[in-house]
């Protein structure tokens, strides 16, 4: 641990002209060339272009909810095996653990995600997702609009090119595909099935995300990666009546709507200005026509924080602002109930400084490290909690040309969770490869 700790604090001094001398002198990844391992998956990528492009299609067009990715679990399987894993599937519901035994070495953790979102796909690709599928009681469309469907890609490419260049790295490969990540619980569903006990517990973690930044670029940081994410759901309890006569009710659809409005001074008047966090209310459900006043009106949103005291600060602004809105109404006190979500993921300094490294050596200025956080979260944090040290990054996923084409109509390319959101899977499910297997590589290879 000492030694990997002192190579990679070299090799993020030095850089990467002097990775490979580094890497000579202090560390048992002498042999690892960075450039030749892209330059290999790059190969690969295109000998194996035509049944990827089918596997990321057939998964694109099926995708399923978390703890519902049977169909999806089982095709990762069956690629896995015949990469020459060995596959337990149902880890954590509908998870997947694939172990590849390569001798003595360190065990490398690299995670994809399982799961889709409830919503309609509109990007009109031929392959676009007409999926439906029951979601809080309610038929739904089902999408793959976050990009996990890259990410599985990109897993099963860069397994396999990590079990044909076997000779050049040892250790135990532990690719693992974790169900419900966007209900934040698939980690913890892995984990409480007995994952590192049953499997063995990682010397390292990798996992990685596709976004809207272009094409070919990486970009990872040291420490806090994301943020925490917490969940608010609110009920404002009023008192039914005529809508022509408000005098005799009490309209909760008013006292909700001074909430979503009020909250906001908490960001902008209680937190510290240059300190990250948000409050969103996604979701106002009340009333069922223009001429009655609701018995109550429920809201539902999203509270996002890298700080813990911001996050306690949010919490309690919040709290306040919910039972003074129903007090100025004279209305009984609201139903506040703020639920612990996704903890912010913190990757791991010499890691980062180790992995960073060789992804400067391999993809040159496309690869850099982020000066801030991003906003989203992830619970691929409680591996972390759990004790495996990790680097969590991202990879670009739009073309110049896809940028041109957006910004020809003056509009920005489409974020994760927009329905439009459809980045090129030719080059991210290629970086996303590529990366993947460097990773493994910065700390495996011989
Ligand atoms: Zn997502
Ligand atoms: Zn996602």
């Amino acid at each position: 641990m000492s030694n990997s700790h002192l190579s990679s604090r070299l090799v993020a001094l030095l850089g990467g002209a002097g990775l490979a001398l580094v890497l000579a002198a202090a560390s048992p990844a002498a042999a690892l060339d960075p450039a030749a391992v892209k330059a290999q998956v790059d190969k690969d990528v295109g000998a194996d272009w035509p049944h990827l492009q089918a596997l990321y299609e057939d998964i694109h067009s099926h995708p399923e909810l978390g703890f519902q990715e049977e169909r999806t679990a089982a095709e990762l399987a069956k690629e896995m095996r015949a990469i020459g894993f060995t596959v337990t599937e149902h880890v954590g519901k509908t998870g997947l653990v694939a172990i590849y035994k390569n001798g003595p070495g360190p065990m490398v953790m690299a995670r994809t995600e399982l799961d889709a979102l409830p919503m309609e796909e509109k990007t009109g690709l031929p392959y676009a997702s007409r999926n439906k599928e029951v979601y809080d009681g309610a038929e739904t469309f089902v999408a793959h609009s976050c990009g996990h469907d890259i990410h599985m890609t990109a897993w099963v490419e860069a397994a396999k090119a990590l079990v044909a260049m076997k000779d050049k790295w040892h250790g135990t490969l532990m690719f693992i595909a974790q169900p419900s990540e966007e209900g934040v619980s698939g980690a913890k569903a892995m984990l409480a099935d007995g994952l590192f006990q049953r499997f063995g517990k990682p010397d390292y973690g990798f996992a990685q995300h596709v976004g809207p930044s272009p094409a070919g670029e990486l970009t990872f940081r040291a420490g806090i990666y994301n943020s925490n994410a917490d969940t608010l759901d609110i009920r404002f309890i009023g008192r039914g009546g005529h809508g022509s006569d408000p005098a005799h009710a009490i309209d909760p659809v008013l006292i909700a709507s001074r909430f979503v409005v009020d909250v906001q001074s908490v960001i902008s008047r209680e937190k510290d200005p240059a300190a990250f966090g948000v409050i969103t209310v996604g979701a106002i459900q009340g009333g069922s026509a223009g001429n009655i006043i609701p018995a109550d009106t429920i809201l539902r949103g999203t509270i996002r924080s890298y700080d813990n005291d911001v996050r306690m600060k949010l919490w309690s602004g919040i709290e306040r602002v919910a039972k003074a809105e129903s007090e100025m109404a004279g209305a009984p006190p609201p139903e506040v109930t703020i639920t612990r979500g996704a903890e912010a993921v913190i990757n791991d300094a010499g890691l980062a400084a180790r992995t960073g490294a060789v992804f400067k050596a391999a993809f040159g200025d496309k690869a850099s490290e982020a000066k801030t956080p991003i906003t989203a979260s992830e619970d691929y944090s409680e591996f972390i909690m759990a004790g495996v040290p990790s680097l969590y990054y991202s990879i670009g996923g739009y073309t110049p040309e896809q940028y041109a084409a957006f910004k020809a109509k003056g509009q920005p390319v489409p974020f994760n969770h927009s329905p439009y959101f459809a980045p090129d899977p030719a080059s991210s499910i290629k970086l996303g490869a590529e990366a993947m297997t460097l990773a493994v590589m910065s700390v495996a290879a011989k």
